[in-house]
């Protein structure tokens, strides 16, 4: 039998060894070392006046984000029911609530057509997900944020180097959060970045991320002591493991290109199973150029998507789903307001995700593909 071909398998570029090397001989391994700095260069020239702090996790940065933008009890956000929980843990976690949004007929992402009808007296903030790299309707949910007095904060974990009428995604919120987990297109293990495009939230955002303290200010000679002056926790990823993100942005433009060949050889390869409408493939709106991080079929029902990750499986190519509602969740069902999200519901059971990673050979894609074709009797 053929060699199972993974859903992901982290791409390593080679020069690993040698920047962890120089990161472990340099003894420089608590956060905001040499490696820490050069990559928050990086993003900060290239994504212009932002200032972008490497943290943990995305789920940390989302954290940093919830406490700057001062969310309490009984304040409220509005987000996608199809996204992942660290969206909206962190905004719980501060005391809020939140409102979900249905995803749009056409797309996973969030219908930003029905976001204004959900903001009410105690709504403070709206978080856009762009999933699979591909951008929200950003000037229509800016509209919103801006009539009503709501601050932005967009989860970028899947879109990094994406865009929305030719701008960076994480550039539009007042912030704008990475991952640079394993499934990423960028990764580094468990990672996260913070873009601060807000420069009222850049002093605040270095405190909080060094556990209430000026630390980040004592260091480069602002002051002469540092102490507590805010809450906090601790949010810095340990130098070597930037070392492991270097590596991969030196290699960024071949990272990205190699995706987007991937995904486009699965849009033209799997274009049949549409024509024929046998299953929808991912739709990208006009204004957005994706990154192509994740390659999907909608199917019909829970029933032919089972059967095929099962055929799929039978033939060693793992294919797996996605996310399952958020407002049908266990823990959150009994707190969501009763409304139905038809569409989320629908990419929860039909939705499924076709192995895409940097090293997948094109012929093990092809084979997924005459796989998939031949499941619907292509
Ligand atoms: C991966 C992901 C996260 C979490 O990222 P971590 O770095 O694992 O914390 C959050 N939101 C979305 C939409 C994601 O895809």
């Amino acid at each position: 039998m053929a060699d199972l071909i993974p859903f992901n398998r982290p791409h390593l570029t080679g020069q690993e060894p040698a920047l962890l090397a120089e990161a472990l001989e340099g003894r420089r391994l608590s956060g905001d070392g040499p490696f820490t700095k050069r990559c928050s260069a990086f993003f900060e020239t290239r994504y212009g006046l932002s200032r972008a702090l490497l943290t943990t996790s995305c789920t940390d940065a989302l954290e940093m984000a919830a406490i700057l933008s001062g969310i309490g009890p009984g304040d409220e956000v509005i987000a996608p029911s199809y996204t992942f929980v660290s969206t909206v843990n962190p905004f719980l976690l501060r005391g809020a609530t939140v409102r979900f949004v249905d995803s749009r007929p056409d797309h996973p992402g969030m219908d930003e057509s029905q976001i204004e009808a959900l903001v009410g007296p105690r709504t403070r903030g709206i978080l856009p997900v762009h999933y699979a790299g591909v951008a929200c309707d950003m000037d229509l949910i800016q509209a919103v944020a801006s009539r009503h007095g709501l601050f932005i904060v967009e989860d970028a974990a899947q879109a990094i180097e994406a865009r929305y009428k030719g701008r960076q995604l994480g550039t539009f919120g007042e912030l704008g959060a990475f991952s640079f987990h394993e499934t990423k297109n960028l990764q580094c293990g468990e990672g996260g970045l913070l873009l601060v495009n807000s420069p009222a939230l850049t002093g605040r955002a270095e405190i909080i991320r060094e556990k209430g303290t000026n630390r980040s200010a004592f260091f480069r000679g602002e002051i002469d002591k540092y102490g507590w002056v805010d809450i906090g926790s601790s949010f810095l990823p340990a130098d070597p493991l930037a070392a492991l993100l270097w590596a991969q942005l030196e290699r960024l433009e071949g990272i990205q290109a190699r995706r987007m060949l991937l995904w486009s050889r699965y849009a033209q390869g799997l274009a049949p199973l549409a024509a024929r409408g046998m299953a929808r493939l991912p739709a990208v709106p006009a204004f957005a150029e994706h990154n192509g991080h994740l390659f999907y079929l909608v199917l019909e029902d829970l029933d032919s998507r089972t059967r095929l990750i099962a055929h799929l499986k039978s033939q060693g190519i793992q294919a797996v789903f996605h996310y399952q509602s958020l407002h049908r969740s266990p823990f959150f069902q009994s707190r969501h307001d009763g409304r139905p999200l038809p569409f989320a519901d629908r990419y929860s059971d039909g939705l499924l995700r076709l192995p895409l990673f940097h090293d997948l050979q094109e012929s093990d894609q092809d084979r997924v593909i005459q796989v998939v074709l031949g499941f619907f009797g292509g």
